[in-house]
């Protein structure tokens, strides 16, 4: 519950009405919103209290606390936000496409690969240097050298870089080479990471954590915009439920749920969610029938050889093919795919 007092309310008067709450028995938080005092009241009965507030000749009115993820929240901003990575805008009318490797393997691989990708429509690249693998013997990425290949990639061939951040002690490096910063699902609620994704200026790609509410998601995206950031990207990859047919399960509600909830804008990951490439482009399908403002696809020129993830990634043709028909669903609720202008680096 939130008293807002009356422009112009003294010190006197504030600590007065904080003293009232706390005789009470509950918890109060003090802050400004749009230049105006707003007293937070919190703990058990405080509705009991809402006449008595609202009866004090300083408040203003007395309303329901809205959601407990402020900066983040539709209340806070109605506007949708949308995020510039160089030219690209996510959250605009244009779909975003993110595409590209689990892992970064080799430049060989980037070469095969990459060109293709942007002739199908994807204008960023993604790709891991660091992998959180839940086996320590698996392949656990090349680190600073496939930061180095990643950022070759984009001088090259004109692409933005996404790649994930693993820990706070990686975060001044991951962001002199990437342009957007993936905290994965492992990571949801690393406190300490979002705080430091938080803490820089690129724009960051958070996965929801595979076992995490939307509220939870909202509230670890608060984390980073309290911590001095706005430009969050929110992604939907799939929650652990009890079917095993699928890796995980795409909750397609969460799209809008999720706008619905906040001003943020809101990718799907098909590719983790479904765990088998036969499935990956009706899942993006449904993503973007459901209001997604772009995609993340994992994509190999050799999948069947990938150091990980190959049984979810989409050959170079099967992206292309993919992505004609997202192009189509995208006109049917109003959006687009934008084309990379060619580029000449
Ligand atoms: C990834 O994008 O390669 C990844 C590890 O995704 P997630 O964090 O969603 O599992
Ligand atoms: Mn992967």
């Amino acid at each position: 519950m939130i008293a807002v007092l009356r422009a112009g309310c003294t010190t006197r008067a504030k600590a007065e009405i904080v003293r009232f709450v706390e005789q009470a028995g509950l918890r109060v938080v003090v802050s400004e919103n749009d230049g105006r005092c707003e007293v937070g009241v919190a703990g058990e009965g405080a509705e009991a209290l809402a006449a008595a507030l609202a009866a004090l000749p300083e408040v203003e009115e007395v309303r329901p606390a809205g959601a407990p993820y402020r900066l983040v929240s539709r209340e806070h901003r109605d506007e949708p936000t949308r995020v510039k990575v160089d030219g690209v805008v996510v959250g605009g009318r244009a779909l975003a496409i993110i595409a590209g490797p689990c892992a970064v393997e080799s430049r060989e691989q980037l070469a095969a690969l990459v060109p293709s990708l942007v002739a199908s429509g994807a204008r960023m690249l993604r790709g891991g240097a660091f992998k959180p693998r839940s086996s320590p013997y698996s392949f656990q990425g090349l680190g600073r050298a496939g930061l180095e290949l990643l950022a070759e990639a984009r001088a090259a061939y004109g692409v933005s870089v996404v790649t994930e951040v693993l820990g706070p002690e990686d975060v001044a490096l991951v962001a002199e080479y990437a342009d957007v910063l993936q905290v994965g699902a492992r990571n949801m609620q690393n406190f300490r990471l979002l705080a430091a994704v938080g803490e820089q200026p690129r724009p960051v790609l958070l996965k929801r954590g595979m076992m995490a509410t939307i509220e939870e998601l909202l509230l670890a995206a608060e984390y980073i915009a309290a911590a001095g950031n706005p430009r969050i990207i929110l992604c939907e990859r799939g929650i652990r439920t009890f079917e095993p047919t699928t890796r995980n399960t795409l909750d397609v509600a969460a799209v809008p749920a999720l706008k619905e909830r906040t001003h943020l804008p809101v990718l799907v990951d098909p590719s983790h969610a479904a765990g088998r490439r036969e499935l990956v482009p009706a899942l993006a399908y449904a993503a973007v029938a459901a209001g997604a403002d772009g995609l993340i696809v994992e994509v190999h020129p050799d999948p069947d050889r990938a150091m990980s993830d190959g049984r979810q990634s989409l050959t170079p043709e099967g992206f292309r093919a993919m992505m004609d028909v997202v192009r189509q669903v995208a006109t049917a609720v109003g959006r687009t795919v934008e084309e990379a202008q060619p580029h000449a680096r």
